[in-house]
């Protein structure tokens, strides 16, 4: 250590409180990283590795940025997941050292700088503890002061958190460690989510110390208004995120006025492979949002209003009247075009206002988000006029939101008051505070002026005295104010004229008066940027009072850009509302694919589909590209949207909500992985047939696909036999196939139906008609197109025959031994195989009669 320069210990000191951080060291205009640190930056941000000589003998690896080019660097780490503190110089050098502090530590989900946060597109900090069986999540969003947290026990736990986590794709997530014990993570940091896991002291997740947190922060004496004394876990994790953000980001804490314990028992479950499938909000090809449902719905106009969109279309609601209620808001706006139009009017240019409230809470507001909170504020009568004139018998629907915007007049006035109409981008600049509004302020500017007007004089009044036209006043950082004459004219300079400097062509001279001009032009000007600067931070202090109100404001705002949204695209895309009903049934008429047929420009098939307590299940078949996965993905789709509150995309539809939609679709993104197909697709099979309840809607494209075609199709047809016979779970149902033999299953399986996909032979061609129809297809279309393509004659008479031949259970070729015993799989009688899977424990004897009558007619 003695080696050491008294910097590289200083440095040292700095590094030691943050280990885990990559240091940021100003030094003059530069941030300098050093050691291993270094060698991440230099990698990550490419920049050239160079060394520094740091005490006797010794180089250490150095990296550095330029000091005003930071925020753009920290975005790159910070997106990378790496953490940085910020080590700033403050105050003046002590024995030639300066001191230095780190006034702020970065990290993934910590970020409220704009330049940190993608707009459309939350970013969320969480926290994950597990006990037993039990997990806690909590989560937060700095920049906006969102802040919830949830629960889950039971056997089902894990499943259900992993599927909330990745619906959240947090950007950072705290776990605890135990000191000494390895720290790992408690979730694959690896897919689709890039997190960035960072360890936490366990005893910060223990229950009392996270309590006293969450007490102390909220200034109560209990968690019951929250909801969160019987939930020790989502407590734990809460309590965690709070001590974490006081270490890293204690500006950030104002804004978290309060915490919504919820449950996710309120929303449909959408585990991540139907998330997925079902090209929600990006799509499956990783294109991003175009080609996703919410590229189609998507109308909003303000960056707050797209992140709600986004949080509703991954959480669809279950209760009816939630439904109901964000649908009536959606109908409001279809009914009144004109409202609609106004608010969008309104809304498009409007301020972030959920992060611009949290900028200013935090303290890192500038004087334009000053401006931008006072055209929010100034637009908000008007919105709320326009939303309480609305027309239409769903107007009514609207009234709370419009409430919800009350104008904060008091607040509107002082800013009005107090800031220039077009401020600047930063403080430092000047001319923020509008004259008139401090009367100190105006002194010291008129001062400054009058003093800077003197000295614009002075140029002409000192030409004239002393007849140099050369003469001229100039200014520089070292010598101030100056007066320059050029070396030709030097001769007659005037006695009083103090010569400071000598340039080639110039000399360069002061005078007394000239001195003293200039320190009250610059002592003026100092007091005002130092007033200015009191009177801005006065002014978001008093912003920062009203933060409960202006996020209630502006998620009201959030909401109504969502439901106007929602509305514009049912006008535009010729949507219905759904009707929800507690009869058991989905019933669609003439559906279509939001997405889909957005591609197609009118040329989409509509299709009827219905699902209900008498056909649960619908085998559809027919041959590859005839439409299956479209209609499979697209009554999806509309059960989803319209559990969203959106309308859908059909003629009719009407609907018991579901708990869940489970899909099994393609999995060409797990082969990517490395995963075998196969197992990957058994996985999500066993994973529906063990969870599906009656209320659940089960979509299944192709199973049995990765495997040879016997095990296969003997796996589909169980499936199907398990998901009809099972005497609780009984979901609805769509399977596509392109096995023909699972027609079979509706002659013994009464609640199964069949349809196909219809095809039609044009002139030798086949057409995709797109249309979907009772019954199953024609087999031998395959062959059909095999013999449209120009095989020849003779090979497909014989493909003829052996279909025949395999249609009727008979081996293709006469083995030469003696023929096996029957092929197992369909040997056995449907009523036996009915019988075997029959659970006679779990019948009342009404339903066994109800059975046995079942049975009778398979024979
Ligand atoms: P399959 O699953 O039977 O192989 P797809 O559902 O993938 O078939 O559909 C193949 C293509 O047919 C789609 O990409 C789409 O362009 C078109 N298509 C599907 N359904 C319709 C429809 N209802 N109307 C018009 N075109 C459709």
């Amino acid at each position: 250590m003695e080696d050491l320069t008294p910097i590289r210990r200083q440095y040292l000191d700095l590094k030691r409180q943050h280990p885990d951080a990559i240091l940021f060291f100003r030094l003059g205009d530069f941030y300098e990283t050093f050691d291993a640190d270094a060698e991440i930056v230099a990698r990550e941000l490419d920049l050239v590795l160079t060394s520094r000589p740091v005490g006797k003998g010794q180089r250490v690896p150095l990296a550095g940025v330029p000091a005003h080019a930071l925020e753009a660097y920290l975005a790159r780490l910070v997106e990378r997941g790496y953490r940085v503190a910020i080590a700033e110089q403050v105050g003046e050098p002590v024995n030639g050292l300066m001191p230095r502090r780190v006034v702020r530590v970065v990290t993934p989900g910590t970020a409220l700088e704009p330049t940190l946060l993608e707009e459309r597109a939350p970013s969320y900090l969480a926290a994950w503890v597990e006990e037993g069986e039990g997990i806690g999540l909590a989560y937060c969003e700095v920049s906006t002061g969102q802040f919830a947290a949830t629960q889950w026990t039971g056997p089902e736990a894990r499943r259900e958190a992993e599927a909330e986590w990745l619906r959240l794709s947090p950007r950072e997530c705290l776990y605890p460690v135990t000191p000494g014990e390895p720290a790992t993570p408690p979730l694959p940091s690896a897919g689709e989510v890039a997190c960035a896991f960072t360890p936490f002291p366990a005893h910060r997740f223990a229950p009392g110390v996270a309590r006293t947190a969450l007490l102390e922060h909220f200034r109560v004496t209990s968690l019951h208004a929250f909801g969160l004394e019987d939930q020790p876990l989502a407590l734990r994790a809460a309590g965690a995120i709070l001590q974490y953000l006081q270490e890293t980001r204690p500006e950030a804490l104002s804004l978290l006025v309060s915490i919504e314990m919820y449950s996710t028992a309120r929303y449909m479950l959408l585990d991540p492979a139907t998330r997925r499938n079902l090209e929600l909000v990006e799509s499956a090809s990783g294109g991003g949002r175009r080609g996703s449902l919410l590229s189609v719905l998507d109308f909003t106009r303000t960056p707050m209003g797209g992140r709600l969109l986004r949080a509703w279309l991954s959480q669809p609601l279950r209760d009816r009247a939630a439904i109901e209620a964000r649908l009536d808001q959606v109908e409001a706006f279809v009914e009144d075009p004109i409202a609609r139009d106004r608010l969008a009017a309104h809304l498009r240019g409007f301020p972030d206002l959920e992060r611009l409230a949290g900028r200013i809470g935090s303290g890192l507001a500038s004087p334009r988000d000053l401006a931008a909170l006072r055209r929010a504020l100034t637009a908000l009568p008007e919105i709320q006029a326009l939303l309480r004139r609305m027309e239409g018998p769903h107007a009514g629907a609207v009234r709370p939101l419009a409430d919800r915007l009350e104008p904060l007049p008091e607040l509107l006035e002082l800013l009005s008051r107090a800031l220039v109409d077009d401020p600047p981008a930063t403080l430092s600049e000047g001319g923020v505070i509008r004259p008139g509004f401090s009367e100190e302020l105006d002194r010291w500017r008129s001062l400054a002026r009058e003093a800077q007007a003197w000295l614009a004089e002075l140029e002409q009044r000192e030409r004239e005295r002393t007849g140099i036209r050369s003469l001229k006043v100039g200014y520089n950082k070292v010598f101030g104010y100056y007066i320059e004459i050029s070396k030709a004219a030097a001769h007659s300079v005037p006695s009083d004229y103090i010569r400071k400097q000598t340039l080639v062509n110039a000399e360069r001279f002061i005078t007394p008066e000239l001195k003293e001009y200039e320190t009250q032009v610059l002592n003026a000007a100092a007091r005002q940027a130092e007033l200015e600067a009191e009177l801005f931070r006065d002014l978001c202090r008093r912003i920062g009072e009203e933060l409960p109100r202006l996020r209630a404001i502006a998620q009201a705002l959030a909401h109504l850009d969502a439901v106007a949204s929602l509305a514009e695209a049912a006008a535009r895309h010729r949507y219905v509302r759904p009707e929800l009903t507690e009869e058991d049934v989905l019933e669609i008429r003439g559906g279509r694919h939001p997405v889909v047929e957005q591609a197609l420009a009118g040329r989409f098939v509509p299709n009827d589909v219905v699902l209900d307590a008498e056909g649960r299940i619908l085998i559809l078949t027919g041959p590859n590209m005839a439409g299956k996965s479209t209609l499979l993905r697209q009554v999806a789709l509309i059960v989803l949207m319209a559990q969203v509150g959106s309308f859908v995309p059909a003629d009719r539809a009407r609907l018991r909500p579901v708990d869940r939609i489970f899909t099994r679709i393609g999995a060409h993104d797990e082969l990517a992985a490395g995963r075998s197909t196969f197992m990957v697709e058994m996985n999500e099979t066993a994973y529906i047939l063990h969870q599906a309840t009656s209320d659940s809607l089960v979509v299944l494209d192709e199973i049995g696909r990765g495997t040879s075609t016997y095990d296969g199709l003997a796996i589909a047809w169980a499936v199907a036999e398990h998901l009809h016979n099972h005497p609780k779970r009984r979901p609805k149902v769509l399977f596509a196939t392109h096995y023909h033999e699972l027609t079979a299953l509706a002659a013994y399986l009464p609640r199964v139906r069949n349809a196909h996909m219809a095809v039609a032979e044009v002139e030798g061609r086949i057409v995709f008609l797109y249309q979907v129809r009772p019954g199953g297809a024609d087999r031998s279309y395959g062959i059909h197109v095999a013999e449209l393509a120009g095989l020849p004659r003779a090979v497909i008479r014989r493909a003829r025959e052996l279909l025949r031949r395999l249609e009727r259970g008979e081996p293709a070729v006469q083995p030469k031994a003696p023929p096996a015993a029957p092929l197992p799989l369909f040997a056995e009688h449907p009523v036996v195989q009915a019988l075997r899977n029959l659970d006679p424990d779990s019948l009342s004897p009404l339903e066994a009669l109800h059975k046995l009558y079942e049975l009778k007619g398979m024979v």
